[in-house]
């Protein structure tokens, strides 16, 4: 179980942040939810598809920069696994 911090955070923790073209990321749900209270209250809901966050009107290369600022480092493992981070 996630209590947040970088040191106990797992792979379960991982949300896939989807956008329009089919474009995701992956981030700890604990570090988005600490990091906005907007976010907090979207992730204390169901989502439509269990681990996905329907982002489809944000800017991915905004939500990298964002994810790269607060996303723990213990985390990279997770995030070098970014699908399409290199896409043309
Ligand atoms: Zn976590």
């Amino acid at each position: 179980m996630c209590e947040g911090s970088a040191s106990s955070c797992e792979s379960a923790c991982a949300l896939t942040l989807e956008f329009s073209g089919g474009k995701t990321l992956t981030a700890p749900r604990c570090t988005l939810s600490e990091a906005s209270p907007v976010l907090r209250n979207v992730l204390s809901l169901a989502l439509a598809i269990p681990g996905v966050l329907a982002l489809h009107d944000d800017d991915p290369e905004a939500w990298e920069d964002v994810l790269r600022a607060i996303v723990p480092k213990d985390f990279i493992p997770d995030l070098v696994n970014w699908v399409g981070m290199r896409a043309p």
